[in-house]
Parts: C-alpha cells; structure tokens; sequence
C-alpha cells in the first residue's frame, strides 16, 4: 500500500512497557495460514523451552496459538519476554501480537488511529507521543488496511442512508469539539453530546453537509451546553430498566475469558449464568468475578461515593476523546452501528466504569475511589469494547427514556 494519510491522536502517549500483560491468556492469537507456516519454518525445539506440539491449536476452522499451564502464551519465556521477538525480531510475530493496542480505521481518504486501553500503558497514557509514531504506524497499516480502503461509505448518522465521509467526520469533530471542553465533568460532557445527537435525530439534521452544517451542529452544541451547565443536583434516579441493564453491562464487561475457561466451556458459561442471575436480582451481595472483584454488598456500591479524583476525570476524557477520535464506537469498529446509536453505547462505559471503580474499592475495603481503580476500570472495560454483545434494541429503549443521561448523571458526580 502506498503511503497514506493517517491521523493520530495528539492527546495520547503510548510506548511496550512489556508487562507481558496481553501475552498472559486474555487474548487469543488467531494465526493466518502465512504465520502458521512462518511458524513452523522457525522450528521451535525443547530447547527453546517451547514444546512444539502445543505451539498451535485449532481453533474453529483455523488455528491459534497455544497457551502454558498458567495461561501464559507459549513463547512467553519466564522473564516476561517473547521468544519469537527475541530470537527473530518484531516483525516474525504474528500481526496481531505486532499490532496490539493499536486500532487503525478508515475514514475516508485517510485513516484514524486509536488504542485499546487495555493495555495498561495505553491507559496510563505513559510512553512517547503517539503522533511521532506514523512511521511505525504507517508501516503496520499497510499489512491491515486493504489497499480500496478509501472506497467505502462511512456509517450513517442515525437511521437514514449514509451521507459524503466529510460530512460525518463533522459529526465526530464536533463530538470531540464537546468532550473536549476543559471545565466541565466527564459525565456533564457526555450528558451534552447526548443532549445535542437527540436534537440532530429528532430534527432530521442527521443528513446535513457542506457549509452551513456546521453552523447548525455549533448552535445545537452551544445550546445543549447552555441547558447543561452543571450536572443535575440531585440528579434524577434512572428507571428500574436502566439500573438493571447497567448490572448486566458490568458483568458483561467484568467477566474474563482465559483459555482456562474455554477448556471447560460448561462450567464457565454457568458460571456467567450465575452471575447474571445475581447481578438480575441485585440481591444482598455481588459474586466475586476476577481477583480484585470480590463478594461485597451491592449497597455499598451504590452508596453515594463523591466526585471522581480530578486524574480519573482527565483519564476518562482521554479515553473518550480517543475511541471519538479513532471512530472506535460505530460502523465496521461496532457492530455497524450508526453514530448516534454508537455514542450512545460509547457513553453507557461511564456509568459502567464508575461502578466497576466501586466495587474494586469496596472490595479492596475503601468507601473512595483512587485513581488507580478507575484505571483498571478502563482497561477491562475496553477489553470487551467491540467484543461484547450487540445490544442495539435496549440502548435504543434506554435512549428513549433518557435513562443514558441518567446513569451518567447519577455515577458522575
Ligand atoms: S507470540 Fe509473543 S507477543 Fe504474541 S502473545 Fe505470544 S509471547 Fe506475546
């Protein structure tokens, strides 16, 4: 692929800390059957501490690589470091090793980049600048990016047909332009862009291009700011609907899947089931998911717990700002989804996020949150983003009685 224009977020850092924390059983590593012969070409022996029948397992049609006793991948040496990287260099990975945590989108004639903040540097925000990495960047697209990227329609807005690329990314500018803004809460700023995307569907702006477009999209998010200037005190409570669907969210984004539990499907999938049952009920107590969610009470997760630390605010609207940016909420990236129903699921993470917060604190005996929490908050949040169940008809209900804005405003402050 020639060399393309590509855009990358100005407000994120991002360097390979090697923690070795995405090579430790969470993501499975599908093989191409280009890697799987690389693979095999590089004739792994026992003594490169790898044993050679367990480097590939079928998976579906194809293979993945294997995983260790402890859930660890197979090249994963016990310093922490892949032997692949070590004995052949970066590029005889596989590419999706190569390519986490970077997401890369078109977006018409050029492609936009994000990071998955899973990772624990992407949502630390520690390493070098990712706008002085395009030509790493742009190395790695051209072995993702089919070379007709350019040629596709960008998602709709709303429910109508798809318009011109440069008239959605007005749409995604001025989302940004919203959550961009430096003095306000994160969940203010996400009640805004809701209140304004309402306005756009309810007026049938969602077809609107060229010049005037952006007066009109200025004077809607002007507007949304001047009927929102602070978050609701006290806010109205969500709907009974909105607080048990936002259960369901969380222990949908809490739940881990090692290769541990896809070796006994069974019992993982009671487990989940379990799981959901309590979460359903909400009755006296959570059960524990994962360590660091532990067995707690749910009301003392939903005990009022006080605005976020001023770090966890800046750390959400980097999050934000950088799934906006990278279109990491809507069409190929989500579900197909249009904008305005992709943001809308984009903002439910908040309340999702809070909650999971609290019950790391709760569980860890604290009645605050830390920055700390909110950041591990994130990176399993993210895991799932994209990944989790598509659950277009229930956004659009709690849409439909506000309860988005709700859950915002009664987790955010
Ligand atoms: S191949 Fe290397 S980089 Fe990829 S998951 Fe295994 S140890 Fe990690």
């Amino acid at each position: 692929m020639k060399p393309t224009r590509i855009e990358l977020p100005a407000i994120q850092n991002w360097s390979c800390h090697g923690c070795s924390d995405c090579c430790r059983g969470q993501l499975l590593i599908t093989l191409s059957p280009e890697e799987q012969q690389r693979l095999k070409q590089q004739q792994w022996t026992a003594a490169d501490g790898v044993d050679p029948a367990t480097i590939m397992v079928k998976a579906g049609k194809g293979f993945r690589l294997g995983h260790q006793e402890d859930g660890a991948c197979v090249f994963l040496d016990p310093a922490g470091r892949c032997r692949i990287h070590a004995k052949f260099g970066e590029a005889a990975k596989p590419l999706a090793c190569r390519l986490y945590p970077l997401v890369i989108h078109p977006a018409g004639r050029k492609l936009v980049t994000g990071l998955r903040f899973s990772c624990p540097s992407a949502v630390a925000n520690r390493g070098q600048a990712l706008s002085e990495q395009g030509r790493e960047v742009q190395k790695l697209a051209a072995l993702v990016v089919p070379a007709n990227y350019n040629e596709g329609s960008p998602p709709p807005v709303a429910a109508g047909p798809p318009g011109e690329w440069p008239d959605f990314l007005r749409f995604v500018q001025w989302l940004d332009t919203t959550l961009a803004v430096a003095d306000a809460p994160v969940a203010l700023k996400l009640m805004r862009a809701l209140h304004w995307l309402r306005a756009v569907e309810q007026g049938g702006f969602d077809q609107i291009g060229g010049a005037g477009a952006d007066e009109i999209l200025g004077a809607l998010v002007q507007s949304a700011t001047r009927n929102l200037a602070t978050l609701p005190q006290p806010p109205e409570p969500p709907s009974g609907f909105g607080r048990l669907f936002l259960r369901m969210m969380v222990v949908e984004h809490a739940r881990t899947t090692t290769v541990k539990d896809l070796a006994s499907p069974g019992r993982y999938r009671l487990q989940m089931l379990w799981a959901s049952l309590r979460f359903g009920l909400a009755g006296s107590r959570t059960p524990a998911l994962r360590p660091g969610l532990k067995r707690v009470r749910f009301a003392d997760i939903e005990q009022p717990f006080g605005p976020l630390p001023a770090g966890a605010e800046a750390m959400l609207t980097r999050f934000f700002r950088v799934k906006i940016q990278s279109l990491h909420f809507c069409g190929s990236a989500f579900h197909g989804r249009p904008l305005i129903a992709g943001f809308q699921n984009l903002a439910l993470l908040f309340p999702v996020i809070v909650w999971l917060s609290r019950w790391l604190a709760v569980s860890a005996g604290r009645a605050e949150f830390t920055e700390a929490d909110v950041a591990i908050a994130i990176a399993m949040v993210d895991y799932h983003h994209g990944y989790s169940a598509d659950l277009r008809a229930r956004v659009r209900l709690l849409s439909q009685r506000d309860d988005i804005a709700k859950l915002c405003a009664w987790y955010g402050g």
